[in-house]
């Protein structure tokens, strides 16, 4: 089949331009600055891969506290905004990113269809690299994270205490200590539950959805979990997927105090 449209819309990040040694390395010097670590691009891959990151500072702030150090949103942005621009002796690492289409493809394409450009950049930060580059003026449209943004992060879980925080972040980017997780890293050699399946018998992966809504060790909490989740949200546990459940700011509290309640995300109770 041959498509001729009239409109393409383009990501920017990973698309049009490579940012692994503008964005990708501002995320983890900010990382390395504040916990010490230094984390991977194939970790960064992980959480972008899950929803909600679209926000590299809000990503960053996360990661750090999934790590156990809560450090607050506004000042992993100023550490992370002064690798990414840099200071007037040392310039920063957005002067390190490359385009990935030749110019004179994106022209050839500009004169079949209208291009537009769709990201979650500033618009501050994608002027920066357009207007550096020949590209500029191609597109018909941008729309920016200035366009979409959506007020204030979770104030929540950023001011729960650091243990419960931690899990929290961790379970919302999928690395949490779970059955998958631990699989998935080659640290278990299965995905069973080992709070309800303690004879390894029914083999039921422990995913987030299980612990959340049908792990039997947890039956009690979970029905407090959802009964305040549906009186926040007047929507049901069947309604519910995890992930947007933790992406849910009104429900925040709820999941808090089941992760207080519960041993969901620990790979033992503690002692
Ligand atoms: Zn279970």
């Amino acid at each position: 089949m041959k498509i001729a449209p009239k409109l393409v819309i383009f990501d920017v990040d990973g698309v049009l331009v490579d940012v692994r040694g503008s964005f990708h390395r501002s995320i983890i010097e900010t990382i390395h600055f504040f916990t010490g670590r230094r984390v991977t691009y194939a970790e960064i891959h992980q959480w972008k891969n899950r929803s909600g990151y679209n926000d590299d500072w809000r990503l960053t702030t996360d990661w750090i506290s999934s790590l156990g150090k809560p450090i607050p949103y506004a000042q992993v942005k100023a550490r992370f905004q002064k690798l990414y621009w840099g200071t007037k002796d040392q310039p920063g690492n957005v002067s390190r990113e490359k385009w990935l289409v030749a110019h004179s493809r994106l022209e050839r394409w500009s004169r079949r269809a209208d291009l537009a450009l769709f990201t979650g950049r500033t618009r501050h930060e994608l002027r920066h690299t357009l207007e550096r580059s020949p590209a500029n003026g191609l597109f018909r449209r941008a729309v920016t994270l200035d366009d979409v943004k959506k007020g204030k992060p979770d104030q929540t879980p950023a001011r729960a205490e650091k243990r419960t925080a931690s899990r929290f972040y961790q379970l919302k980017s999928g690395h949490a200590l779970t059955g998958v997780y631990l699989k998935s890293i080659d640290n278990r050699p299965d995905d069973y539950c080992w709070w309800c399946d303690l004879e390894n018998i029914s083999g039921t992966p422990q995913t987030r959805d299980h612990l959340f809504k049908h792990c039997s060790r947890w039956k009690d909490q979970q029905a407090q979990l959802w009964e305040r989740v549906k009186k926040e949200t007047r929507k049901g546990k069947q309604r519910w997927r995890v992930g947007d459940l933790l992406a849910d700011e009104r429900c925040s509290p709820a999941v808090l105090d089941f992760l207080r309640t519960t041993y969901v995300g620990r790979a033992a109770p503690p002692g």
